[in-house]
């Protein structure tokens, strides 16, 4: 799995919720970030779900 993390997050912190071991959020800067460079095969299907969760459409993940 490739995860793509764009620049349109909007801190509602809900990707974070889903996959904390992925998936960190900075209180302060109110924005999430990518912990792994890549994604352990356990958590891809949280991954998934963060991806369809994500209200503006800031995850994408692909099967390359
Ligand atoms: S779900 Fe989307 S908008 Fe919300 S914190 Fe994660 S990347 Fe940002």
């Amino acid at each position: 799995m490739k995860l793509v993390f764009g620049e349109k997050c909007i801190g509602c912190a809900a990707c974070a919720k889903q996959c904390p071991e992925v998936f960190a959020f900075d209180k302060e800067r109110r924005r999430a970030s990518v912990r792994p460079d890549a994604v352990p095969e356990e958590h891809e299907a949280a991954v998934r779900d963060a991806a369809l969760i994500c209200l503006v459409g800031n995850i994408k993940v692909t099967d390359e």
